[in-house]
């Protein structure tokens, strides 16, 4: 059974290319019918929050990303944080000293600093070896540790040799000999190097498969060796490209919103956030682009992970959500809008004028893009607007008729109100137009917006008649 595992580091906002890292993970395990991990990775102590991971969780749980096993839901290989974990990552590091891959370093950290220093003024890579670091281990340091309480931080004897990689997205990938020198992987307060926590875990935790960004290709060669360092099978990588932005920069700040969180803001709705995050590095087999995540599940195949860098396209996603939205029945459009139909009214009125607003939105659909549009798009509907049009006589003249028409509907309905406006302008010179967008602006203050039918109906006899009149003065 495969196990995949999205593996975030609590240090801020779940931003787009984590997002599409946990999606391909899920999509993968589901599709496979194996179990998605989730594991937090905390053991950057200064820069991980509890509220940032709160926050990950948050955001993927509204992405629909569900796990089977995490630090929430708990599970077999827990604990799933790593600063639960410590006394593994011991474990293991002892042993590799034991077994001599592994060895202490009573090294301060600025004499690190100056023996890199040094490599790079000499022209070389700034690769540490054993030998460089264990000429701190004197007997006057160790008893300096000792006295200070300070531990010695351990590294790992990085075999120089070449190392192959058989990645599913990039094929063979060769580090050549001498690419990495030897690193830490338990610092000196006793918390574990990334890498380090990450290959024990991913072993205890009987990860398969490790999707993630290509950004970590070099941690990978250190990864690989410390697998065959502790003798363990290596599991299947895939490394995708980076996202650019439309610039084809890498995505960035600059380019706008890139956290999930920002997105659940402007109203976008998860089912178009999940949809486009997918087509960011895969593609449907018969390149369909509006799927529902059942769909994306069903078809979902790491062979059809691109090997090109994916573009950010934030027009693309409007597009999507504005599909998305509109492929909606009319429960879910209402439920979706709800809180921005609250900018203007109470819940309870929404609810008890259910109808009424499920018209509303049918009228608007088709011009919302990211859901905070809908408050403009409604607002002259709940607060009139101040208009300022000068009418023709003959304009004023049919809208008077208009107004006697429309006071002698009885039912009031599309084919009613058409009927008015026929009646109207029966035997005047007024040209259709002319009528039609005068009115609209009347009305609405605006010369564009939903069906000008759909405005008269729904503002309703009343409104209409009154906003009208102050025109014909
Ligand atoms: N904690 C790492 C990150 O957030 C995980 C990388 C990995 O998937 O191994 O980048």
């Amino acid at each position: 059974m495969v196990r995949l595992r999205f593996a975030p580091s609590p240090t801020g906002y779940l931003h787009v290319g984590g997002a599409r890292t946990a999606l391909f993970n899920f999509l993968y395990a589901r599709r496979m019918k194996g179990k998605f991990i989730l594991r937090i990775e905390d053991t950057d102590i200064e820069r991980s929050e509890k509220e940032f991971e709160e926050g990950l969780i948050n955001a993927l749980k509204w992405l629909g990303l569900e796990w089977d096993e995490g630090p929430d839901v708990g599970g077999e290989y827990g604990p799933y944080r790593q600063s639960e974990r410590l006394e593994i990552y011991h474990k293991y590091a002892n042993r590799l000293i034991e077994e001599g891959k592994a060895y202490e370093v009573y090294a301060y950290p600025e004499e690190i600093e100056k023996l890199r220093e040094e490599l790079l003024a000499k022209r070389k890579a700034p690769h540490y070896t054993r030998e460089m670091l264990e000429k701190f281990t004197t007997p006057e340091r160790k008893k300096e540790y000792e006295e200070k309480g300070l531990k010695p931080a351990i590294y790992f004897s990085m075999p120089r040799k070449e190392y192959v990689l058989n990645d599913i997205v990039k094929g063979e990938v060769t580090f050549k000999e001498g690419t990495v020198g030897d690193f830490a992987i338990i610092r000196s307060n006793g918390v574990p190097i990334y890498n380090f926590a990450c290959v024990i875990d991913d072993y205890l935790m009987k990860i398969t498969h490790v999707i993630r960004g290509d950004d970590h290709l070099s941690n990978t060669v250190k990864q690989i060796a410390l697998y065959e360092a502790l003798g363990w099978e290596i599991p299947q990588f895939g490394h995708v490209s980076m996202i650019l932005g439309p610039d084809a920069k890498k995505l960035s700040k600059r380019h706008g919103a890139t956290s999930v969180e920002e997105f659940r803001e402007r109203g976008y709705l998860p089912q178009a956030v999940v949809n486009f995050l997918a087509l960011l590095g895969w593609s449907h087999p018969e390149g369909k682009e509006i799927m529902t995540m059942e769909e994306m599940i069903s078809v979902f195949s790491l062979d059809r992970l691109g090997k090109n860098p994916a573009i950010f396209d934030p027009k693309k996603l409007k597009w999507m959500n504005a599909e998305h939205f509109r492929n909606l029945d009319e429960e879910g459009i209402l439920k979706v809008s709800k809180p921005y139909l609250m900018k203007f009214v109470s819940e309870e009125e929404i609810d008890k004028d259910k109808k009424w607003f499920v018209r509303l939105l049918n009228a608007i659909k088709d011009r919302v893009e990211e859901l905070i549009d809908i408050p403009h798009l409604i607002e002259f509907f709940f607060i009139e607007p101040e208009v300022n049009i000068s009418l023709s006589e003959e304009v004023k003249e049919v809208y008077k008729k208009l107004i006697e028409e429309i006071n002698k509907i009885e039912e009031w309905n599309e084919q009613k109100i058409y009927q008015a406006f026929k009646n109207a302008m029966k035997g005047s010179k007024v040209k259709g137009k002319e009528f039609y967008m005068n009115l609209r602006i009347a009305l609405t203050g605006r010369e564009e917006g939903p069906e000008l039918i759909d405005i008269v109906y729904l503002l309703g006899k009343q409104k209409l008649i009154s906003r009208l009149q102050k025109h014909l003065r």
